[in-house]
């Protein structure tokens, strides 16, 4: 259930109103933004008496919330959240670029890719240092040698770094080491990864699962949120579907949808979406368009010989040029890189 409250009311109105709630057992989520404040009740709300509260002088109106996720929901929060990583904005009109090796292969490797990418313009870097790889003989990552790594090429770079977790165990070693924690698509619905997740404060990137609806991602941003980290950047990364020319399919409307339904940032990520490198810059381009947040890109060095993903990463002088193009792309839709 959401409360809309009068423009203007009142601070000791509201305290009451949001006592009054509480005494009734459900948890109140208030939110106060330019054009609105709100109250969101999370909680078993069924024996709230709507027209009760809508009586109330500071009540503009009482909505009940139909969708099952509810701090993630745009109902509770009308404005965007704009998370700040290192003084970094995610959201807002800034966009936010993550780039850099699907995983860390050396640390020559990472410091050269790091130094091309931030003279391009990109603000963080990515890298995994643990991989969930579909064949247990693949390369699965140099692990926490990876880690140090992109820690130091973040010293000689002062990019922030987003490395992906795969278990629980790692989730104090990656909440010391790293920026942004990415929860990968095979772990999207790693329930129990992600209520651990919630215990920090660390900003979680969540990408869609391979095969998840809207509502199910976000279902596992509530995961996360409702143990009390609300610093969450979703990211589209392509869906399962007949297709099979292209690793995945990119669901470009999930971006529009996402912004309607939720407050948090939404990132997309053509590479992996595609899986090709030629389909990067248009996929890219259309992101920003239909109104994402920010984008994620491979690039490697010599992709030929990329360990993972060298089909899909493009080089850092291509990256370089594609950054000039979606800066221009940006500026149409008013949001800077
Ligand atoms: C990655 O970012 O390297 C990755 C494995 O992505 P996804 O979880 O989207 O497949
Ligand atoms: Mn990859």
């Amino acid at each position: 259930m959401v409360i809309v409250l009068k423009q203007g009311a009142p601070e000791e109105k509201i305290k009451s109103l949001v006592r009054e709630l509480e005494g009734l057992n459900v948890k109140v989520q208030l939110s106060i933004g330019v054009e609105y404040t709100i109250l969101g009740l999370i909680g078993d709300t069924r024996g709230i008496n709507k027209y009760h509260f809508a009586s109330n002088e500071i009540v503009e109106k009482v909505l009940r919330v139909q969708e099952s996720f509810k701090k993630a929901n745009r109902m509770f929060k009308p404005e965007g959240t704009i998370i700040d990583v290192c003084g970094t904005k995610i959201g807002g009109t800034n966009l936010a670029v993550m780039t850099g090796p699907c995983s860390v292969e050396s640390e020559e490797q990472v410091i050269s890719i790091a130094k091309a990418v931030k003279e391009a313009g990109a603000n963080f870097l990515r890298g995994g240092a643990y991989k969930p790889r579909t064949s247990p003989y693949s390369f699965q990552g140099l692990g926490l040698e990876g880690l140090d790594y992109l820690k130091a090429a973040r010293e000689v770079t002062g990019l922030p770094i987003v490395s992906e977790i795969m278990s629980t165990d790692m989730i104090q070693k990656f909440a010391d080491d790293v920026d942004i924690i990415q929860v990968g698509a095979r772990n999207m619905q790693h329930f129990v990864l992600l209520k651990e997740l919630g215990k920090i404060k660390k900003p979680i990137l969540l990408k869609r699962g391979l095969a998840a609806t809207i509502e199910e991602w976000l279902m596992s941003a509530e995961y996360i949120m409702k143990e009390g980290n609300e610093n969450i950047i979703l990211c589209e990364r392509g869906i399962r579907t007949f297709e099979t020319y292209t690793r995945n399919t990119l669901d470009l409307s999930a971006i529009p949808v996402i912004k309607r339904l939720s407050h948090l940032p939404i990132i997309v990520d053509p590479s992996h979406a595609t899986g090709k490198t030629w389909l990067v810059e248009p996929l890219a381009k259309a992101a920003i368009m239909a109104g994402a947040d920010g984008i994620m890109i491979e690039v490697h060095n010599n992709p030929e010989k990329a360990l993972c993903d060298g089909e899909q990463s493009i080089r850092p002088d291509e990256f370089t040029k594609l950054m000039t193009k979606l800066r221009g792309v940006a500026e149409i839709e008013g949001r800077a890189i």
